[in-house]
């Protein structure tokens, strides 16, 4: 059983899939226990990112039990229950070896079939992903990780993405004692960066999304500020207003392109694109950061949406920071803040769904329906 894209809006539960095999000796197979459904898949479901096949499966947040292993993999062995970090990296090219694992330079690579994302697009090396029963792992050595004495599976699973790359986006943001941080998008990304902005310091923090139960959710889980942009005239006044007029000292887009489906509207049962190349979060966090401020990009562009407002970066001073995260260069880290209680991610999961429900996951999570944060796919115990 997996997922199988059939075309924008159409996923279907396939019963007819093979299970997957070694291809190279350092590849595992994977049983699935945990899948998570990101807002990055989001993008690829709405037909956003290019070179999107019919026929994949997506998938790149999940844990699992190793099936089986390539002759040359050491570090794993049948039975072993791993988290898997989103990132396919080789481990050894110069950009691994600077820890820099979301930017493997074997990446892409679909010739060697090496390198990139699970689940993604062919941009990002065509591999099927785990939302499914059993899947490929290549580098098995690499970035998978046993998982921790006593982690919980749900929280394990949100360690191959969601709390890395919001902790990052916190990161790569170079936030100061006292400062004022502004997160554009309250999905599980933003949720998390609001939350781990506190750990770099931050003096006040505040979330801005459209969706009210997600900003109640950012006001307990985040000890944020939160606020409906709905509600404003102009969310860059607002902020600046907030801000004594100087603008926030770091503005984080934990948005991306359309990341809630805002940017299609269906008009005789057909999906059309309304709006190309808005990027309105990442305009809002320009506009309202104070000169010489930071923005981090953590949310996922694909064209058409790399439109940047360049003459506001360049008169306001900005330095913007963006990137894939890197979640095996985190993941000891983050491990021993769940570990201590210091958080507990998996009070976003809301939603739980068997496999075989997954085109119904989809479209609530795309929907945004029945107060939805992060839904949770179980294709095997
Ligand atoms: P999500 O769809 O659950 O959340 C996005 C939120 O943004 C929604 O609550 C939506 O209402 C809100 N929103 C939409 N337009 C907005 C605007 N103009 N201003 C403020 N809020 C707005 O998605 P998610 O899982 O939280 O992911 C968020 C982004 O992070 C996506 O773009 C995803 O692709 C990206 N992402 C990046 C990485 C990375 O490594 N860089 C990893 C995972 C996810
Ligand atoms: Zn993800």
């Amino acid at each position: 059983l997996a997922m199988n894209f059939r075309g924008p809006f159409q996923i279907r539960a396939d019963r007819n899939r093979p299970v997957p095999e070694i291809k190279h000796p350092s590849d595992a197979i994977v049983r699935v226990t945990r899948s998570l459904i990101c807002g990055s898949d989001l993008h690829l479901y709405h037909g956003m990112v290019p070179d999107t096949r019919v026929g994949m499966t997506f998938g790149h947040e999940f844990t699992g039990v190793v099936e089986a292993v390539g002759s040359d993999v050491q570090k794993l062995k049948v039975g072993d229950h791993v988290l898997v970090p989103f990132n396919i990296a080789c481990g050894s090219c110069p950009h691994c070896q600077q820890e820099l694992y979301g930017n493997c330079h074997e990446a892409n690579s679909e010739a060697t079939a090496v390198g990139g994302f699970f689940g993604y697009a062919h941009t990002g090396g065509g591999y099927d992903g785990g939302q499914a029963e059993y899947v490929r792992v290549p580098y098995a050595d690499v970035s998978p990780t046993i998982l921790p004495e006593g982690m919980d599976l749900e929280n394990a699973v949100l360690l191959t993405d969601v709390v890395p790359t919001g902790y990052q986006a916190a990161e790569q943001a170079g936030i100061q004692k006292g400062d004022t941080v502004v997160v554009f998008g309250a999905g599980p990304i933003g949720l998390m960066a609001a939350r781990f902005a506190w750990f770099f310091g931050a003096g006040r923090v505040i979330v801005i999304d459209e969706l009210d139960y997600r900003l109640e959710f950012a006001r307990k889980f985040s000890f944020a500020e939160a606020y409906n942009f709905r509600e404003m005239k102009d969310p860059v006044v607002f902020l600046k207003k907030a801000t004594d007029w100087f603008g926030a000292d770091v503005c984080i887009d934990a948005v991306g392109c359309e990341a809630s489906g805002h940017a299609w509207q269906t008009i005789s049962g057909k999906s059309l694109l309304m709006q190309a190349g808005t990027a309105t979060a990442f305009h809002w966090a320009v506009n309202s950061v104070k000169k010489g401020g930071i923005v981090s990009i953590i949310g996922v562009y694909g064209p058409p949406w790399n439109l940047a407002p360049l003459g506001s970066i360049m008169n306001k001073g900005l330095t913007i920071r963006a990137n894939q995260a890197s979640v095996k260069r985190l993941l000891p880290k983050l491990i021993d803040h769940i570990m201590s209680g210091r958080i507990n991610p998996k009070e976003i999961i809301t939603h739980r769904f068997p496999l075989e429900e997954i085109p119904d996951a989809y479209r609530m999570f795309s929907k945004k329906l029945d107060n939805i944060i992060k839904p949770l796919l179980i294709p095997s115990r």
